[in-house]
C-alpha cells in the first residue's frame, strides 16, 4: 500500500462549495440575467431593465433595474446566503411552486463570482440598503435613499473563476444570448415592460403590449407575419401560443421556444412532438418557428431536476406529447395555408437599396368584390373619370424634357385584382403587383414638383368653402396662410375664427368635394406632416386627384398608370414611403409551390 499522495478525503469550505455551485448556475453571463429577471418577475415587478456594458471583448457590467417588492433590509444578508429563499419552505413547497425562482442559489453564486452591488428598499420599508458583496465578502452596508425596488449592478464577472473566463465564446456570441433571454421574458411576459440597453443604447423595449401576439409583432415583425395562432386544450394540458407556415421553416429549431407554467424550458422531445404535428407540411431537415405555452397542473411538473431550471420533468409525458402533436396537427388543418406571410415577398426585388418601404404587414387587402359589384362598379362615369385624372397627370409629364434615366423594368400588363392592385409581370418571369392608388399618387406628386407654375396656379371655387375654426387653429391658420397660398389656395378671413376659401390649387383638378379641402387643411393645421407644411400639401394634393383604391380599370388604364409610374423619379414608392410596387420573384413562387 502507497500513501495516498493526496491529502485526504475533507469536505469543502462553503467558499469553494459556492464557486462549484455557480459553475451551474452562472456558466455565462446571460445566465446572470436569466437570474437576476427571474428574480424581478417574481418580485412583481411591472419595468424590468436590464443595461449591458461591454468592451469589444467581455461583458464588463450588467445591471438589473426592477420596480419590484424589493428585499426587507434585515434579509438582505439572508437572500446571498447559500439555499436562502422566501419562495418555498419544505420539499412539498416545490411541487405547486410557481415562481420561478426557489432553489436559492442564484444570488449566492453571483456574489461568489462577481463584485455585486445591491441597491434595494421594500415597498413597506422608508429607506433603501445599499450593500456590496465580492467573492462572497460582504464589503460594504448601509442606508441609501432609493425608489421601491431593487437594482443590482454584477462586476468583474468571473473574477474569482479566471478558468471559466476562459470558456466564454465570443463576446457577440455573449451578447446575442443576453438578447434571447431578454426576448424568451418579453414573450413570458408581455404585460411587463422590459428594456434592453447596451452600451447606454436601447436595443429592445416591449412597452405597452397586452398580449404575445403584440410582443410578437414588435420584437420579431419578420416571423409574426407567419405566425397562426394555437389555442387547444386536451388531457389537462392547455396550450397557447403560435406556429409559423409550413412554408416558413428554419435550418435550426432556434425558433423553437416553449414555456410551462411560465417558465422557459428546452426539450427536444417536444420539439419532436411538434414537428411530427407538421407531418409531410415541413421540409425534411427543417424547423418552424413556435412560441407553444403549455398551463398544467404544477403538480404534474417537477422543475427541480437541472440547477438552471432549463429542463422539466412531466409525470406524465406521453400525454403532454400526444396534446403538443394533436394542437399542431389541428392547428394546421383548420388554418387557411394558401396565405404564407406576406413579409417574404421582397418589396420590389429590383433596386431596393433606397427604398424605406413600411413593414409589408401593415398593407391591408380590401375584401375582393363580388362580380356582380364589379360590373355595378365600373360604370361609365367612372371610367370616364378615371380617364381624365390619367389624362392629366400623362400631358404634364410629357412637357418635361428632361426625364431622369428609368430604372424600371419593362412590364407586361395581366390584370387587375380587388379592384386595388394591378398585375404584371416583367420579362424574368417574376410576379409584380402595383398598387393603383400609392402608384398614380407618385406620378400626381412628381408632377407637381417638376411644374412648379402649375403647383401654385389657382382655381376659384364655385362655391367657397367655409371653414369653421377653433380659436387657437383660427390663429394658427394666418401663419400658415402665406405657405398654403403659395400652394395655390385663396384665403380670406370670415367672420370671427372662420376661414373661406376662394380659391384651390388648379392641379387638384376639379373640386367640387369641400371635404377635399377641408381635409388638407386641417392636415396642415395640425402639422401632421413632418416634412413641413408646403411639403405635406403637396403630398395630400398628389392623394386627393389621385385614382382611388376599389377603382375598376380598363386594360389600357392599368397600363397608363403603370406607364405613368415608370417615368417617375422615385417610382417604388409613393410620397408618403409606402411601397408602390411588390414583386414576388420566380424563384419564390417556385418555392411556394415546392418546385425546387
Ligand atoms: P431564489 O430566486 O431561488 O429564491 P435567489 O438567490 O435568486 O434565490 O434569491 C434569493 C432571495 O432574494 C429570493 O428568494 C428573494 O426573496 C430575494 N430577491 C432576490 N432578488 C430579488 C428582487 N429583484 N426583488 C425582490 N427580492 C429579491
Ligand atoms: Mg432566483
Amino acid at each position: 500500500m502507497t500513501e495516498s499522495s493526496g491529502t485526504g478525503i475533507r469536505i469543502l469550505d462553503d467558499e469553494t462549495i459556492n464557486q462549484i455551485a455557480a459553475g451551474e448556475v452562472v456558466e455565462r453571463p446571460a445566465s446572470i440575467v436569466k437570474e437576476l429577471v427571474e428574480n424581478a418577475v417574481d418580485a412583481g415587478a411591472t419595468r424590468i431593465t436590464v443595461e449591458i456594458s461591454s468592451t469589444g471583448k467581455e461583458v464588463v457590467r450588467i445591471r438589473i433595474i426592477d420596480d419590484g417588492s424589493g428585499i426587507r433590509s434585515s434579509e438582505v444578508p439572508l437572500a446571498f446566503f447559500p439555499h436562502a429563499t422566501s419562495k418555498i419552505r419544505t420539499t412539498e413547497d416545490l411541487n405547486s411552486c410557481l415562481t420561478l425562482g426557489f432553489r436559492g442559489e442564484a444570488l449566492a453564486s453571483i456574489a461568489a463570482i462577481a463584485y455585486v452591488t445591491l441597491v434595494t428598499r421594500h415597498r413597506d420599508e422608508d429607506a433603501g440598503l445599499r450593500y456590496i458583496i465580492s467573492g462572497g465578502e460582504v464589503l460594504e452596508q448601509g442606508e441609501i435613499g432609493s425608489p421601491p425596488g431593487t437594482t443590482l449592478t454584477i462586476e468583474e464577472i468571473f473574477f474569482t473563476t479566471p478558468a471559466r473566463r476562459k470558456f466564454l465564446k465570443s463576446i457577440s456570441t455573449e451578447l446575442g444570448r443576453i438578447a434571447e433571454v431578454i426576448e424568451i421574458f418579453s414573450l413570458l411576459y408581455p404585460e411587463i415592460t422590459f428594456r434592453y440597453l447596451l452600451n447606454g443604447q436601447e436595443k429592445m423595449a416591449s412597452y405597452g403590449a397586452t398580449s404575445l401576439g403584440e410582443v410578437l409583432r414588435k420584437l420579431r415583425p419578420d416571423d409574426a407575419v407567419h405566425l397562426i395562432p394555437v389555442s387547444f386544450q386536451a388531457g389537462g394540458v392547455s396550450i397557447t401560443g403560435y406556429l409559423s407556415h409550413p412554408s416558413y421553416s428554419k435550418k435550426t429549431s432556434q425558433r423553437m421556444m416553449f414555456a410551462v407554467n411560465g417558465r422557459f424550458i428546452t426539450s427536444s422531445r417536444l420539439m419532436n412532438a411538434v414537428r411530427a404535428g407538421y407531418r409531410t407540411l415541413l421540409p425534411s431537415g427543417t424547423y418552424p418557428v413556435s412560441v407553444l405555452l403549455l398551463t398544467l397542473d404544477p403538480d404534474k411538473v417537477d422543475a427541480n431536476i437541472h440547477p438552471t431550471k432549463r429542463e422539466i420533468r412531466f409525470s406524465d409525458e406521453q400525454t403532454v406529447l400526444k396534446v403538443i402533436h394533436e394542437a399542431v396537427r389541428e392547428t394546421l388543418q383548420q388554418a387557411d395555408l394558401s396565405h404564407p406571410g406576406q413579409s417574404t415577398e421582397r418589396i420590389v426585388g429590383l433596386h431596393t437599396t433606397d427604398l424605406n418601404p413600411e413593414p409589408v404587414n401593415e398593407i391591408r387587402y380590401p375584401a375582393p368584390l363580388s362580380r356582380s359589384q364589379q360590373v355595378c362598379e365600373a360604370t361609365l362615369a367612372g371610367y370616364r373619370a378615371t380617364t381624365r385624372q390619367l389624362r392629366q397627370t400623362r400631358l404634364l409629364l410629357d412637357t418635361d424634357a428632361d426625364l431622369p434615366p428609368s430604372r424600371f423594368p419593362p412590364l407586361t400588363y395581366v390584370g387587375q385584382v380587388a379592384a386595388t392592385y394591378l398585375v404584371a409581370s416583367n420579362e424574368g418571369g417574376d410576379l409584380v403587383l402595383i398598387d393603383q392608388h400609392a402608384a398614380h399618387e407618385r406620378v400626381r406628386y412628381d408632377q407637381l414638383k417638376r411644374d412648379q407654375a402649375a403647383r401654385t396656379l389657382s382655381q376659384e371655387l364655385i362655391v367657397p368653402v367655409v371653414l369653421t375654426l377653433t380659436q387657437s387653429e383660427a390663429h394658427h391658420l394666418s401663419d400658415i396662410k402665406e405657405d398654403l397660398e403659395e400652394e395655390g389656395f385663396l384665403l380670406e378671413p370670415f367672420g370671427k375664427d372662420s376661414w373661406c376659401v376662394r380659391g384651390v390649387p388648379v392641379v387638384l383638378g376639379r373640386c367640387e368635394d369641400p371635404e377635399a379641402v377641408r381635409e388638407i387643411i386641417s392636415a396642415a393645421l395640425s402639422g401632421r406632416e413632418e416634412a413641413g407644411i408646403r411639403e405635406g400639401v403637396s403630398r395630400l394634393v398628389a392623394c386627393r386627384g389621385a385614382v382611388k383604391a376599389g377603382v375598376i380599370l380598363s386594360p389600357e388604364q392599368g397600363e397608363e398608370i403603370i406607364s405613368q409610374l415608370s417615368l417617375t423619379s422615385e417610382p417604388f414608392t409613393c410620397p408618403h414611403g409606402r411601397p408602390t410596387i411588390v414583386s414576388f420573384s420566380r424563384g419564390r413562387l417556385e418555392e411556394l409551390f415546392k418546385r425546387r
